[in-house]
Order: structure tokens, then C-alpha cells, then sequence
């Protein structure tokens, strides 16, 4: 309600600007990501910054902390787009000038603030996007400066030098935006209020795919319990797990354990380590299990047929598109053709040529198209398909998670033989939620067998309607075979590229 112009004297409340920038890369996904992305994307500014992410994002947490502490909160800038490749040259710093320039008016008028960041944003200018803005801002500012990021932050030791007030998601599937952002409010208002927050960390030489990070279960729930009795702690101010988006080709990467304490160092070292060594310890448990696709396909074949039992879930993890993967793969769908099906089975695959060929040809249309393997093509080949065209649709649909309107432009539907159904959209879409399949009239609840193109955090929503989640092993830009992608910027040793590595978070 308040704008910066406008702004009255609030007589000693503090004042705190809010922006935010938004961006999980996958250096193996072929391409590089422009700024059409962010702007037809996240791209706003003043009261905007505040609603559009209709009260389940971060910025939402922070802002109702803020408030009922009586603080006033100043919204600038905020933007953002979906995971993919690497950021172009000149993008980052175009996102960067303008997030700065809408919080340099705030110069001297502010005493601190908010940003709202993934934590994963590779640049072609800069590896370290994050870290970079964390110095920017501090050092324009003059005032602290708190941050919430994914739980797949990729921290860097530039991150943690520009400031000790960091909150990272608690949750795999991510449910904790909106608390991870009032954690980070937090942390800044009781710096305001003359705490004096000190961050330590741990870096842990480990990288996994988000399969085996399901914070619901063991071994990953047991480091979560941990962290909440440390948080419980006194003198302990915030704590996090960042489990990094694995697929960066980066220096640094690697898992990191945070504790903030309220000027107690030691403590704050003592119990990052421990949390450490505890993921450590765990490391070989947070591989991934992958099933083979046939045994997945036999499973389901050999299942009774049984709608009241919900389907058979395949995770198609090495395609993940909201980890930035491309969505073209067609493993599973080639699997689906070599092998009998009993029930309707289904599957998206973006390929931009196949839609547009689907829709010239017609709904009722006998079509041959190849599809898939179009935008990965050093990842995934082409599978033929002949069937009949039974769903044409725009594409655009609401998004549960994240909740937002989406456009994957011309989608057709084939129906090869009498069970397997093929979506094939012009652009990739994110499959954490099943909207895309509701709004082509292809109701998974009703299905015998159906791909998701997710690392896991498909199971929030799919997980309560399946028989059987089963996350099946194939290659693309998110594979959860960490060690088959060709890595050669890390840090080594890291595990599991080094398996035999030996570590401890106390040596
Ligand atoms: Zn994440």
C-alpha cells in the first residue's frame, strides 16, 4: 500500500525495501536463456511485486512478518522464469541494473532489505549470479540485506560473506515458500532490533538428483528433524539444508549446511558440521533408486486393472523441465511402443513441429510424425508415431505449482492404437502438477500409466492420486546418474563423481 514517493514518516518503524530475482539454470540443457524469458515471465515492479505471487510465494511471508512487526515495506522490483539453460551474456546484467535501480532511490530511507532468490541462476557473465547481487545490493545499501532462496541454491562462500541473514526452503516438494520468506524477515528484523546474527557453514562434497531429497522421508527427513531442534535451539537463530541444483557445471558446487546464530560462532560452526557429516553420513541413501522402463512397463502390464487404484506414476527425472531439461525426451514413449499395454497410457513430449504438423493436419486426422529429440539432441533421438489426432487445444493452462498462468502453445493429442495417448505441446511445460493433462481432457486418476516429466517433486501432487510412484532411469539434461554428464568445471573430489571419496565435516 505504501509506495517510495509517497511513503509517510512512520516515526522510528523500520522501513524495508523488497525485489527479487528468480532463476534455476541447467547448464546441460542445450541453448541459453534470453530476457524474453523473465520478461514474459516474472517481470514487475511496485504494488505488482507483492501480488503476483498470490500469496504462496516467499515475498508473501516476508511482508506479513514485516507488518505485524509494524514495519512499513517498500516493493521495488521482482523478476523471474522458468528453469533453463544457462543465462545469455548481457542478461544478468541488465536484470541486475534494473533490480538496483529501483532500490537506489530507497538510498538512506531503508533499514534493510528483502530479496526473494532461487539461488541457482548460472551466467554466461557470471557463474555466481546470487553472490554478485548479495555484494551489489549490500554495498549500494549500506543496510542488512536478507535473503530466501530454494532449497536447490547452489551457495557459494560469496553468498555467505555478503550476508549472514539466508533462509532456504525446509521442503521436498516445496511447500515452505511462504514461511521460508517470514524465516528470512526474521532473521533481518532481529538484526534491526540488535541481534547480532553470525552464519557459519559447511560445504559437503556431494551432489544427487532431487529424487532421493524427499524431505517426508528417511534419509533426508532425519537431517530436516535435526534442523528443527537446532532452530529450537537458544541463542540459534535460522538453520538450512541446501541440497543444490545438481546439474551446474560450476566451481563450488556442492551441498552446504547454514546455522545462524545470535553471536555465538562456535555454535553456529559446531552445529553446520554436524548437520554436514549427518548428510554425509547419507550420502549413498539420497542416490536416486532408478527401475529400468520395461520392468516399470511389466509392473503396470501385469497389475489388475483397477481404476479405483489410481495409476502407475513414471518420473521421468532425466527430462525434468522444471529443473531446466528440455522435455523432448522420448524414452518412455519408445518404451510405450515396444511393449504391450493393458490400460490408457500417457505421455508428453515437446516438439514444436509435430504440434504445428498435428494441427494443419486436423483433429480426426490420421497422422506420421517423429517427436522428441528436437530441442536435446545430443540427449534424446526421435520416435515415430501413427495415430489419430483426438485433441487440439492453445496450450494455455493455470498452474498449480507454481501456481501461475502457462502457455506451451499448440498441443495435440494422438492416440496411437487403443491405450497409448501422446500430448505433444509446441513448447516444454513444467509436470510438478497434472493441469496440463486435466486441460486436454486426459484426467490422470483415470489412466493406467502416466509419465511426468519431474525429479521428485511431481509426488506433492502425484503421489496422493498413484497406485505406485515408480521413477524410471533415463538420460537428458537432469539425469539422476550425476556421474553420466559430462562435468569438467566442478570442484574435485565430489561425490558420487568421485565415489570412494572420504570426508568429514570436522577434519
Ligand atoms: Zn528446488
Amino acid at each position: 500500500m505504501t509506495s517510495a514517493a509517497t511513503a509517510p514518516s512512520t516515526g522510528g518503524a523500520p522501513r524495508i525495501a523488497v525485489a527479487g530475482l528468480m532463476f534455476e539454470a541447467n547448464t546441460f540443457a542445450p541453448g541459453l536463456t534470453g530476457l524474453a524469458a523473465f520478461e514474459s515471465s516474472t517481470f514487475v515492479e511496485g504494488a505488482a511485486v507483492l501480488t503476483i505471487g498470490d500469496g504462496l510465494d516467499s515475498v508473501a511471508g516476508a511482508v506479513a512478518v514485516a507488518r505485524e512487526a509494524g514495519a512499513v515495506v517498500i516493493p521495488t522490483t521482482l523478476a523471474g522464469a522458468m528453469s533453463g539453460p544457462t543465462v545469455a551474456a548481457g542478461v544478468y546484467p541488465a536484470l541486475r541494473e534494473r533490480l538496483l535501480a529501483g532500490l537506489a532511490p530507497l538510498r538512506g530511507q531503508v533499514d534493510g532489505v528483502y530479496l526473494q532468490l532461487h539461488g541457482a541462476m548460472v551466467t554466461e557473465d557470471d557463474p555466481d549470479a546470487e553472490g554478485d547481487l548479495l555484494e551489489a545490493v549490500a554495498e549500494l545499501m549500506g543496510v542488512p540485506v536478507a535473503a530466501s532462496f530454494d532449497l536447490h541454491c547452489h551457495f557459494t562462500a560469496r553468498m555467505g560473506s555478503a550476508t549472514p541473514l539466508i533462509a532456504g526452503y525446509h521442503t521436498l516438494p516445496h511447500v515452505d515458500m511462504v514461511s521460508t520468506g517470514a524465516r528470512a524477515m526474521t532473521l533481518l528484523l532481529a538484526q534491526l532490533r540488535g541481534a547480532a546474527p553470525v552464519l557459519a557453514w559447511r560445504k559437503i562434497p556431494m551432489i544427487t538428483s532431487s529424487e532421493g531429497q524427499d524431505t517426508n522421508h528417511p534419509p533426508i527427513s532425519e537431517v530436516m528433524a535435526r534442523i528443527r531442534e537446532i532452530i529450537a535451539e537458544p541463542d540459534v537463530l535460522d538453520a538450512s539444508l541446501f541440497m543444490t541444483q545438481p546439474w551446474l557445471d560450476v566451481p563450488e558446487l556442492a551441498w552446504a549446511a547454514l546455522v545462524i546464530t545470535d553471536g555465538r560462532k562456535e555454535l553456529a560452526q559446531a552445529r553446520a558440521d554436524e548437520l554436514a557429516q549427518m548428510a554425509w553420513d547419507r550420502r549413498e541413501q539420497v542416490l536416486a533408486p532408478k527401475v529400468p522402463i520395461d520392468s516399470a512397463l511389466r509392473t503396470a502390464a501385469q497389475a489388475e486393472r483397477d481404476a479405483g487404484l489410481g495409476p502407475f506414476v513414471l518420473g521421468d527425472g532425466a527430462d525434468s523441465v522444471s529443473a531446466g531439461a528440455t522435455g523432448d525426451g522420448v524414452e518412455v514413449l519408445a518404451g510405450f511402443l515396444r511393449n504391450e499395454l493393458t490400460g490408457r497410457a500417457q505421455v508428453i513430449v515437446a516438439d514444436a513441429d509435430a504440434a504445428r504438423r498435428c494441427a494443419e493436419a486436423g483433429l480426426g486426422a490420421e497422422v506420421t510424425v517423429r517427436v522428441g529429440g528436437s530441442l536435446a539432441a545430443a540427449f534424446h533421438s526421435p520416435a515415430e508415431i501413427t495415430g489419430t489426432v483426438v485433441t487440439l487445444t492453445d496450450g494455455r493452462f493455470q498452474s498449480l505449482y507454481p501456481p501461475a498462468p502457462v502457455d506451451v502453445g499448440t498441443t495435440a493429442v494422438v492416440r496411437v492404437g487403443e491405450h497409448l495417448h501422446v500430448v505433444i505441446t509446441e513448447r516444454p511445460s513444467s509436470q510438478l502438477d497434472y493441469q496440463l493433462y486435466l486441460r486436454v481432457g486426459l484426467d490422470p486418476r483415470e489412466a493406467h500409466v502416466v509419465v511426468t516429466k519431474s525429479a521428485g517433486g511431481y509426488r506433492a501432487f502425484f503421489e496422493p492420486i498413484a497406485r505406485e510412484c515408480l521413477d524410471v532411469d533415463t538420460r537428458g539434461p537432469s539425469d539422476s546418474r550425476i556421474e553420466r554428464l559430462p562435468f569438467t568445471k566442478v570442484d574435485r573430489p565430489l561425490y558420487p563423481l568421485d565415489p570412494d571419496l572420504s570426508w568429514s565435516a570436522r577434519a
